[in-house]
């Protein structure tokens, strides 16, 4: 499953930071998740909990933020985040490489449009114990 690779890198990513920065333990760490990714929190954090089993990460508290899907318009510059319950955020989860078919400038009507916010996971905090 998509979540368990991602946990994977995360996990990964995060031991590797806490060792140079000398830490015992990473006690916990705030994740920025893009809702474009198409990743279930819940299962997200089951994997991180089961990979962190043994690891420095083991019972570090995660706090996850969503941040929406924006989309921008090369035509005429506009941005926007596609509307709840327009059928545009379906779009956006499966499709982001098929925009175009979906969504068009709500400004000027151009399909040359790209994704501008919503697309990746990061760490955006950590709390170490020394
Ligand atoms: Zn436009």
């Amino acid at each position: 499953m998509h979540e368990w690779a991602v946990a994977e890198g995360i996990v990964e990513a995060l031991v590797e930071r806490g060792r140079k920065e000398g830490a015992k333990r990473i006690t916990g760490f705030r994740l920025i998740l893009g809702e474009i990714q198409g990743v279930e929190e819940e299962a997200l954090r089951f994997a991180l909990r089961e990979l962190s089993r043994g690891t420095m990460l083991e019972g570090a508290e995660v706090t996850v933020e969503r941040e929406r899907g924006r989309v921008g318009c090369r035509g005429c510059g506009f941005e926007w985040f596609p509307g709840e319950g327009s059928g545009e955020e379906e779009a956006l989860h499966f499709l982001p490489d098929l925009l175009p078919l979906f969504l068009k400038c709500p400004r000027c009507g151009s399909v040359d449009l790209e994704i501008r916010g919503g697309r990746g996971i990061w760490v955006s905090s950590l709390e170490i114990e020394r």
